[in-house]
């Protein structure tokens, strides 16, 4: 069958794809197991909770017994296998979701480790990390702050967060951040961090283990709770919203835990049950629901990437074949032009504002300079097709997100060839 083009990639792009995609078809193998078993999970949750017509219905002002909001909040507990779930389009974003449950556990004096180096940018913003500390900070509140680098390899020095719990008293939290990041340490599995959370535990029962589980959500077959952490929380527009959800977040974990965020979410006092809808229910389940497959196609388009790219003469991680945590891929392109050219690509081949041309600039909460390519339906959603590279050493893009492989895959080969294209103008 000949195939129809649409776009004018180059002839030698789409064999090296062709060949990318026999050297992948065992990764996506696994991509495709683990989708199914978690598409399971999730509908196993919508039944036992008996979603009906009922929850989609709207509420206004306190939205006080909105049945939808309450069962969506069990319906997602049973899916992250968990005690409890807070679950809002009332969170602005991940950082709103991570902050939440930071001041909902955290008091003065108390201090938060964190065992996985230094934090995603934006939650550096909210510790007080900057000089001088961002005006709200945890800082301001007497809040302190730790961190433990990770090993050469990217390990966690158990040893080191072992010692630290056992001399400091003040230690209250230990904090975790599944997902890279604008890094190049690996992501961190399950399993790793269940390892994190029995040795924690063991020196200090009470302290609550806290994960940033973005970019983490059905990546793989069961999330940070089932292995011992006490609390995670992320972004309905990456994982967990499927796509649909147009904005919100979640806090999921123990059930005393989450309870203390939501008089943080809302006021001590009122807590989880204010809390209107405004007609997001429909969209926040249908996006939960589709999540485990859209995470999966999100998979498979950083797979390919990562293939292609290692073909095209790029180091690239995680390489094609290695067990991923997140659905985040890094290219390293060596250059700001190559940077610069990938994400200008990534925009020409979306289904939104194809047109525009992305440039680099300096984004709030951000350190350096900042190009982002995302011409999604939802404004920032990294769920679907995106990239995003700080022009800093070592010139890497972090890409992430497809709604559909297809797409991304067109998307990524429009991005290698203005890539390649660029190249031959030097
Ligand atoms: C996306 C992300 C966040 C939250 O970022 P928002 O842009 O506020 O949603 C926090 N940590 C990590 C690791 C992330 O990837």
């Amino acid at each position: 069958m000949t195939q129809r083009t649409f776009f004018d990639i180059d002839d030698r792009l789409l064999t090296l794809a062709e060949e990318t995609e026999s050297d992948i078809r065992p990764a996506f193998e696994k991509i495709e197991s683990i989708a199914f078993q978690n598409q399971q999970k999730v509908l196993a949750a919508f039944i036992h909770n008996h979603v009906g017509e009922n929850c989609f219905t709207s509420s206004t002002g306190y939205g006080y017994g909105d049945v939808g909001r309450e069962k969506l909040e069990k319906v997602f507990a049973d899916a992250m296998e968990c005690e409890d779930a807070l679950l809002r389009h009332n969170f602005m974003c991940g950082t709103h979701a991570l902050t939440v449950a930071l001041f909902g556990v955290l008091r003065p004096g108390d201090t938060m480790l964190c065992v996985t180096g230094m934090p995603y940018d934006t939650i550096q913003s909210v510790i007080g990390l900057h000089n001088p500390p961002a005006s709200g900070s945890l800082k301001e509140f007497g809040i302190g702050f730790q961190k433990i680098d990770l090993l050469t390899g990217g390990g966690v020095d158990i040893e080191k967060m072992r010692r630290q719990l056992r001399d400091d008293a003040s230690i209250k939290m230990v904090y975790i951040q599944r997902s890279r990041g604008y890094s190049l340490r690996p992501s961190l599995p399950v399993e790793a961090i269940g390892e994190i959370c029995a040795a924690a535990h063991e020196v200090k029962p009470e302290v609550v283990v806290m994960v940033d589980n973005c970019y983490g959500e059905f990546v793989q077959l069961t999330e940070p709770c089932v292995h011992g952490a006490d609390l995670m929380a992320g972004s309905l527009i990456k994982n967990p919203g499927g796509g649909i959800a147009s904005t919100g977040g979640y806090i999921a974990g123990r059930k005393d835990l989450v309870e203390m965020c939501s008089y943080r979410l809302s006021t001590p006092g009122t807590g989880r049950e204010v809390g209107c809808t405004l007609g997001h229910s429909r969209e926040m389940y249908m996006g939960l629901f589709s999540a485990p497959h859209v995470v999966g196609e999100a998979l498979k388009t950083a797979v390919f990437a990562a293939g292609l790219f290692t073909r095209l003469g790029y180091d690239v991680t995680p390489r094609p074949d290695e067990p991923r945590a997140d659905i985040i891929q890094s290219l390293l392109l060596r250059t700001p032009e190559a940077l610069i050219a990938f994400c200008q690509g990534i925009q020409s081949g979306s289904p939104v504002d194809a047109q525009a041309l992305p440039e680099p600039w300096d984004m709030p909460g951000y350190d350096s300079k900042i190009i982002m390519a995302s011409g999604s339906f939802t404004l920032g959603s990294s769920i679907e097709l995106s990239a995003d590279a700080p022009l800093r050493e070592p010139y890497a893009v972090w890409m992430q997100g497809a709604l559909n492989y297809a797409a991304g895959k067109t998307g990524v080969l429009i991005a290698a060839d203005r890539l390649l294209k660029q190249s031959q103008k030097h």
